[in-house]
């Protein structure tokens, strides 16, 4: 095959890589199709790794096979094995990994010292600075997600200390750019990009961690975009734009659901859980579920309201269980979804739909606000700071202003959870003690069969 017919195959198959990855992205956006679309971005990064095979001047091809199939077993095995509560920190690490090769691939053409050109000097340290970042920031996000290190570190100056390693990033990128500067200088500005991810991510409490681990997603893309256009490589180029493009509209979008601004997120410091009591008036009253599933049964409507407890408990075959078996006593059954709910976006989603709940009565929290008025039993099944409605009413409450489903305004609210456990903001829930509400203690999937087994008898 001759170099032109070469170069021909070659950008095709990565024009062709961009096409799926871009398909694969758009049915992600709905459930419907999501499984689907993942098959998709995925037939474009086989066909994208096999092309770079054919690459001109690729060489040590058996480090490139041994590097895809350990990464591909690893990456199978880990897949099949996270529990889904386990899903963000999963995220941040193979995100870090990204972030982690952008940036070797900087650090190989940079620490070459060769003179390519300032627009490729600027690139290349561009997205190793990113890159880096994004690397070291994704593994605090995990370690801390993860458990491993649960203490957020807070010191006055921080922020001023952040400031002074990037002047000094900034002034060692200027120098290597203009001087093609190679070995310790190019190492020192690599440490210093490492060192900035984590003080960056280290003050930032673990209830803002997976807006942090979208904002590190969308500089990943943006650190392989970069180092495509030093590698000229089209596929790299498309992949780290669509990547950082749907990284930062993600960020946004969970940020705007937690009321957070990005500014808040990653400087004020907040978003630990909050350990301060807010004072409600009232008690919990128990119910237990036989009295629960009567109520349920002989109701005319039904919002079902779950949450990262639901998560927990597995609890969502259980769930639609029931709601069959309410529809088939003519309940109105519908699945009120809030866009933050559980611990990543779409998290419950994606428990429903692997429970069979057909998407036509699952509704998002704006479609749905508008019916709890009209609802006789709110079932909120391991929801908490989604509905707590000081979100509504306290201005200093760590959720005020984050929109929230107006559960409190059914007729009657039911409660399952296993006990006076607080949700991920730590705070305490004025739903709880209103007149209307009964709380059904309990593991999610057993107060589920419970539920079950009382419908059934009547
Ligand atoms: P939540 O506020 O975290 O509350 C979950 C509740 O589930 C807890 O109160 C817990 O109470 C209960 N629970 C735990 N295990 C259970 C089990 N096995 N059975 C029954 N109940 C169980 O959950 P949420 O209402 O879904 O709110 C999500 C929170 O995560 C929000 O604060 C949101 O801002 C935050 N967040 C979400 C995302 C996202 O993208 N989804 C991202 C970042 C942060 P007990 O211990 O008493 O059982």
């Amino acid at each position: 095959m001759s170099a032109n017919t070469m170069q021909l195959v070659i950008h095709s198959s990565y024009f062709i890589a961009a096409l799926l990855f871009i398909v694969g992205l758009q049915r992600m956006s709905s459930p419907v199709t999501a499984r689907n679309g993942i098959l998709w971005a995925g037939a474009g990064m086989v066909l994208a790794t096999i092309v770079t095979f054919l690459y001109p001047g690729m060489s040590n091809f058996t480090l490139m096979i041994a590097a895809i199939l350990s990464g591909s077993v690893i990456a199978w095995v880990s897949g099949k094995k996270v529990e889904m509560t386990d899903m963000p920190q999963m995220i941040a690490l193979y995100n870090g990994m990204g972030g982690g090769a952008a940036a070797a691939i900087a650090a190989i053409e940079l620490f070459g010292g060769k003179d390519h050109g300032l627009t490729f000097a600027i690139l290349a340290i561009l997205g190793g600075f990113i890159g880096a970042v994004s690397f070291s920031g994704s593994l605090v996000a995990f370690a801390k997600l993860q458990g491993f290190k649960n203490t957020t570190l807070r010191f006055p100056g921080q922020q001023f200390i952040n400031l002074i390693i990037l002047i000094g990033i900034a002034a060692l990128g200027a120098y290597i750019t203009i001087q093609h500067s190679s070995g310790n200088i190019v190492s020192l500005f690599f440490v210093l990009a490492l060192l900035l991810g984590v003080t960056m991510t280290v003050p930032i409490g673990g209830a803002d961690m997976p807006v942090v681990i979208s904002l590190y997603n969308a500089f990943t893309g943006l650190a392989v975009a970069f180092e495509g256009f030093v590698q000229q490589n089209p596929a790299m180029i498309i992949a780290g734009t669509v990547v950082g493009a749907a990284g930062s509209l993600l960020t946004q979008l969970m940020a705007k659901a937690m009321n957070r601004s990005l500014a808040h997120v990653l400087f004020s410091g907040f978003g630990d859980a909050a350990t301060e009591s807010i004072e409600v008036k009232g008690s919990m009253k128990p119910i237990d579920a036989t009295d629960v599933g009567v109520m349920m049964a002989f109701a005319n409507k039904v919002l079902i309201v779950p949450g990262y407890g639901m998560a927990v408990a597995q609890a969502q075959h259980k769930v639609w269980e029931l709601t069959q078996l309410l529809i088939e006593r003519d309940v109105d059954v519908k699945f009120a979804i809030h866009p933050v709910a559980g611990r990543m976006p779409g998290h419950m989603n994606v428990l429903l739909a692997e429970a069979g709940v057909p998407y036509d009565i699952i509704y998002d929290e704006n479609e749905i606000n508008s019916e709890f008025e009209s609802t006789d039993v709110a079932l909120i099944i391991g929801a908490n700071d989604v509905v707590n409605p000081v979100a509504r009413t306290d201005p200093s409450s760590p959720i005020y202003g984050m929109p929230i489903l107006n559960a409190d305004y059914a007729k009657n609210v039911i409660v399952v959870k296993r006990g006076q456990g607080a949700g991920f903001s730590g705070i305490e829930n004025a739903l709880f003690f209103l007149d209307q509400t009964r709380m059904l203690y309990g593991d999610g999937q057993e107060m589920a069969s419970e539920l079950i087994q009382s419908v059934k008898s009547i």
